[in-house]
């Protein structure tokens, strides 16, 4: 329970406690309900292993009941009925309404998810509101064509022929634990800017912020039954949402091996898929960088939010006359991370999410060491209590290692050197991802040369883990298919329809 968290020696407000202090329901159809079957599950905090609240456990009966509520509003609701103008409006007030409760969704935030406070605040709560605003905006622009056609087998009729772009309809979204508010937020605003109605399966290790939104998407308005909150474990309400008949689109945010499995679920109907997957982004470094900026740089690209990125910079490769200053600054800048719960205001990384997060980043570590990589920083998990493990630094590590293949999805980087471009292309691009990449030079020409080869979904030259809701996000390869953010998420979420008069 909530003391539990007070007697790790932190704060909580009285908002946060009185939000613990209830049941915590689904969202269907405009009603807070229990799960169909009465369960629930744990919700723990990482900082501590221990059990915060509980939360209903949704499962295929609520996913019918939630998916029922949605088609329902996109049929006949008001949802329907409402202008552009409206729905935008809408949107805005909830990006209103999350901005000023930043502080608590800051606090959830980083209690669930087990991120600084400090971060949460100026950087997943800013962004979610920022990323609805600009998709409210998208509401009132979402436009077709006018489109002069010549029909060669009816000479001298002539037609007017126009597209529009409509809603899909129904849409099922399954998002991860590593920002949970962020991510609902990237799969809400461009769904609510195109018309669709939703149901949204929030990760199991995070639920508590999807449902604080869902009271503020209550007090903002929406009409019941556009967004449902159907809390709940993947196998049990995640995967009855991706195969369900009656979704006409699922997107999904997490794993590339569960990504596979919501592709086959989504078969039965053929509905439409977007999928933002994992990431084993390279991170270049030239020579002729200042290797201050290039170590602050690759430090934070990889140790930001734990390494728990899906775009994080996981894969170092440093020109071979600074490597050795490069990594070592690297490992120096590891070593003064202070670590400590999210909720301590002046910790700078937490816990990972879970114990099953803790073991899976330790056993690549071991496994890089049993494979002979060697440990420059870190190595360890810290301590018996949560989930903390040391920011880590391997090098004499080889293309062909796990650690250097595989998503470790924790502060883990890998570092080798390289000699010259030719020899670099290759090992940045010898991934099964391509979800980002990170470029360090003063040598724009080289840069922009580099970044035209690099198979991946987001460049980043001289800066890293710079996201916008106005730039495009998502990956080649196996990192997924189609693009969150921007006004490319839009198309995501609607079918142009063609329509042609005789005239
Ligand atoms: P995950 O295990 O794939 O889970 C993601 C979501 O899928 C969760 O809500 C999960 O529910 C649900 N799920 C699990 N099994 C399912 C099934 N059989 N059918 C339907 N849904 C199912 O991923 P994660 O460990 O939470 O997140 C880390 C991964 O997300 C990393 O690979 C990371 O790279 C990726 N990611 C990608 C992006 C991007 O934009 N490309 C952004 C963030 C994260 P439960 O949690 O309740 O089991
Ligand atoms: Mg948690």
């Amino acid at each position: 329970m909530p003391t539990l968290l007070e007697a790790s020696g932190t704060h909580i407000s009285s908002q946060v406690l009185k939000f613990l202090n209830q049941p915590l329901k689904l969202l269907i159809g405009g009603k807070w309900v229990e799960s169909a079957s009465g369960q629930t599950f744990p919700v723990f905090n990482p900082a501590t292993g221990q059990i915060i609240t509980h939360a209903a456990s949704g499962e295929s009966e609520d996913i019918n009941r939630a998916v029922q509520a949605a088609r329902q509003a996109f049929e006949s609701g008001p949802w329907s009925r409402l202008t552009v103008s409206e729905r935008g409006k809408l949107i805005w007030k909830l990006a209103d309404l999350l901005e000023a409760n930043l502080e608590e969704f800051a606090e959830l935030e980083s209690m669930d998810n087990g991120k600084p406070i400090s971060v949460a605040r100026v950087a997943d709560v800013p962004l979610a509101v920022d990323l609805f605003r600009y998709m409210a905006g998208w509401a009132t622009k979402i436009e077709g064509n006018t489109i002069p056609i010549s029909v060669p087998y009816t000479p001298g009729t002539q037609y007017f022929a126009y597209t529009v772009r409509e809603p899909v309809g129904v849409v099922g979204q399954i998002i991860p634990w590593n920002f949970p508010l962020l991510m609902a937020a990237w799969k809400l605003g461009p769904a609510l800017a195109a018309g669709c109605t939703i149901v949204l399966k929030p990760a199991e290790q995070t639920p508590l912020s999807a449902i604080r939104l869902g009271e503020l998407i209550c007090e903002a308005g929406f009409p019941d039954g556009v967004i449902n909150i159907v809390t709940g474990y993947g196998e049990s309400a995640g995967a009855p949402l991706a195969a369900h008949p009656d979704v006409d689109k699922i997107a999904f945010t997490g794993s590339t091996e569960v990504g596979r499995l919501i592709v086959k679920a989504a078969t039965g109907n053929l509905k439409k898929v977007s999928l933002e997957l994992g990431g084993k982004s390279p991170n270049v470094v030239f020579k002729d960088v200042d290797p201050e900026i290039a170590i602050k740089g690759a430090a934070n690209s990889i140790f930001f939010n734990h390494g728990q990125c899906c775009a994080a910079g996981s894969r170092l490769y440093v020109e071979q006359d600074i490597f050795e200053q490069v990594v070592e600054g690297v490992a120096a800048e590891a070593k003064k991370i202070k670590i400590g719960p999210g909720l301590n205001p002046s910790t700078e990384m937490g816990p990972l999410v879970s114990d099953e997060q803790l073991n899976r980043v330790c056993g690549y570590i071991q496994s890089g060491f049993a494979e002979g990589a060697k440990a420059l920083a870190g190595g360890q998990r810290i301590g018996e209590q949560g989930y903390f493990v040391e920011p880590t630094v391997l090098v004499d590590t080889k293309q062909t290692m796990k650690v250097v293949q595989e998503e470790i999805f924790g502060p883990v980087v890998t570092a080798m050197p390289f000699r010259e471009v030719d020899e670099l292309l290759p090992l940045a691009n010898d991934s099964a991802y391509g979800l980002a990449a990170g470029i360090w030079t003063n040598d724009l020409s080289k840069a922009h040369r580099l970044a035209s080869k690099l198979r991946a979904g987001t460049v980043w030259i001289n800066c890293y883990n710079v996201f916008d809701a106005a730039l495009p996000f998502g990956g080649y390869k196996q990192s997924g298919w189609g693009r969150d953010m921007g006004h490319n998420a839009l198309e995501l979420y609607t079918e142009v329809k063609a329509v042609c008069a005789k005239l």
